[in-house]
């Protein structure tokens, strides 16, 4: 079996986009995947493209040879655009040896630990009454057991610190408080507090809640830092949306940085280098709670990495059944009492409508920067 073409769609989002892989073979087997919306998407459409000469004429199934060749085969360790364009390409690969082997990807994988997915999803609000009357409606219509809330309102960065962690500590109590004791909650920052001291003073106020894990509370260029808020703080720290491959994960485990590692198959290199990753962090007694934001390529990958990782946590997780997200598969995934059942179709066993893709044009878009009081732009 020969890959012969390489393909990408981007579809747009109102703030971001999706965008899908398609590898065709010459036995008529194709497989699909979903590479991180990284920002500059067209540059990471320009990698694929050039990393498709390189790919014709190989045999897909060679998952292994392929990946290093795309990620040795460039010379300088890629960053964020070519490991989202290797991570892409990957998951289609495993969708076709799937398919040819007439196996779903998680057998492939080691087989299943679990019979289906717990998932969580984020509430939204700008007040706490908000963000608590959103997550009993999420709890109400999908039976999730796990909830994700950002402790910063809208407008945040004009807040003194103090009012901040009162905010912080009103939107955790009133979820907590609305939900009850039986659903886990995870607490997101968004790596915007920046000192590691305040970090601590945020994870001390919200302790009395029992988070689930206090995520990426600082940036990541700083492992050393991080590992400083975690040796100290009294819940669980989680992070790894923002870092790639084994290598980066690697220094983040030996620092013993976070109890919760988070890699997401769209960026940090796909399905194979996460169970590597999974498979370092459970030498070091830490859970994985795959990032995954993206689409529903991305979902249908990640269920069959947590189906085969005994160390899976819970996976983060966007309700497909409203537009555009409903309208871009063909089967859209089912939420039962709060978890996703292993796919048992061949491959990934998702299929994408492409038809639905013209309705939805590309977006240019950047994370907006709010501008400060003092008239500057927020620089992190
Ligand atoms: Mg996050």
């Amino acid at each position: 079996m020969k890959i012969t073409k390489v393909e990408t769609f981007l579809v747009g989002l109102p703030h971001r986009n999706f965008l899908f892989v398609k590898v065709q073979t010459d036995e008529g087997i194709d497989g699909i995947g979903e590479a991180y919306s990284c920002g500059p998407d067209d540059a990471t459409v320009a990698v694929i493209r050039d990393f498709e000469s390189w790919l014709v004429g190989r045999d897909p199934r060679d998952v292994e040879a392929l990946w290093h060749l795309m990620y040795a085969g460039s010379r300088f360790p890629g960053g964020a655009i070519l490991n989202a364009a290797i991570s892409g390409i990957e998951h289609a690969l495993w969708d076709i040896a799937g398919k040819a082997l007439g196996t779903p990807v998680y057998r492939l994988l080691g087989g299943k630990v679990r019979e289906r997915i717990r998932v969580y999803q984020a509430p939204r609000g700008a007040t706490s009454e908000a963000l608590a009357e959103d997550a009993v409606a999420l709890v109400e219509r999908y039976g999730y057991t796990a909830l994700k809330i950002s402790p910063q309102p809208p407008g945040f960065e004009k807040l003194a610190w103090s009012a901040l962690v009162r905010e912080a500590v009103a939107r955790m109590e009133a979820v907590r408080r609305a939900v009850g004791e039986d659903v886990d909650i995870g607490v997101d920052p968004h790596a915007r507090i920046f000192e590691p001291a305040r970090a601590l003073e945020m994870a001390e106020a919200l302790q009395p809640y029992r988070p689930l894990f206090f995520e990426e509370p600082l940036r990541p260029e700083n492992v050393d830092a991080l590992a400083y808020v975690r040796a100290r703080s009294p819940i669980p720290i989680a992070t790894g949306e923002m870092l790639y491959t084994k290598f980066q994960f690697r220094e983040l485990l030996e620092k013993r940085a976070a109890d919760v590692v988070q890699p997401d198959v769209c960026v940090a290199g796909g399905i194979l280098e996460c169970k590597k990753i999974a498979a370092m962090a459970e030498a070091h007694y830490v859970t994985v709670a795959p990032h995954n934001p993206m689409g529903p390529v991305a979902t249908a990958v990640n269920v069959h990495l947590a189906a085969s990782t005994p160390n899976f946590l819970v996976l983060e997780y966007t309700a497909d059944d409203q537009p555009p997200r409903r309208d871009l598969r063909v089967e859209p995934l089912r939420v039962k009492d709060g978890y996703i059942d292993v796919l048992d179709r061949p491959g990934l066993g998702v299929e994408l409508d492409e038809a639905a893709f013209e309705h939805y044009p590309p977006v240019r878009w950047h994370r907006p920067f709010p501008i400060q009081p003092d008239g500057s732009m927020g620089f992190y």
